[in-house]
């Protein structure tokens, strides 16, 4: 309840700013979501280490019971950030979850710059960090499996996923 009061008044705080970039987040949470759903029945209990039932949870409800954090988490959606980790990123996850709060940061220029599929994709990727941690390699080959289960299709994320020495890892993409 108190998650989603938090959510609600993020959101509402952006719609008084600006119904788009309000729009915009809600649009990302709402396609992130019925790709996850559409490719959740492929995806088991567990893939690439992510709790399948925790990243559901976590995703739909705003909070998840945690094998890797340990305990229940909630996490706190900010909405229109302009904080530091803004000038790297449209999103972020600072981690260790506090008190039993994982925030999810979404920069002001989510809603500004790219596509409706690469807000969407931006989505299932923290949502890894969420509940997962904070391993790269394993946040974009969890996405870009999700994206390919629901659509037949996956955002290239070369240039990233060699960036970040993703080949020798564990993970590997569609
Ligand atoms: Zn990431």
């Amino acid at each position: 309840m108190r998650l989603l009061t938090a959510i609600l008044a993020g959101l509402l705080l952006s719609l008084a700013a600006s119904p788009a970039r309000a729009d915009a987040v809600q649009t990302a949470f709402n396609d992130a979501i019925a790709a996850f759903e559409q490719a959740q029945p492929q995806l088991g209990t567990t893939r690439f280490g992510v709790d399948i039932a925790a990243y559901r949870d976590a995703l739909t409800l705003g909070q998840f019971t945690s094998s890797h954090w340990g305990g229940n988490l909630a996490v706190a959606l900010e909405t229109g950030a302009s904080g530091s980790g803004c000038a790297r990123f449209a999103a972020y996850v600072p981690l260790p979850p506090r008190d039993g709060v994982v925030p999810l940061v979404v920069c002001r220029q989510f809603s500004e710059e790219g596509t409706a599929a690469l807000r969407r994709l931006t989505i299932l990727h923290e949502m890894v960090h969420v509940v997962a941690g904070a391993d790269e390699c394993r946040a974009m080959a969890f996405a870009a499996e999700v994206e390919r289960l629901a659509t037949g299709r996956f955002t290239p994320v070369d240039r990233y996923w060699h960036s970040n020495g993703c080949a020798g890892s564990a993970f590997s993409l569609p």
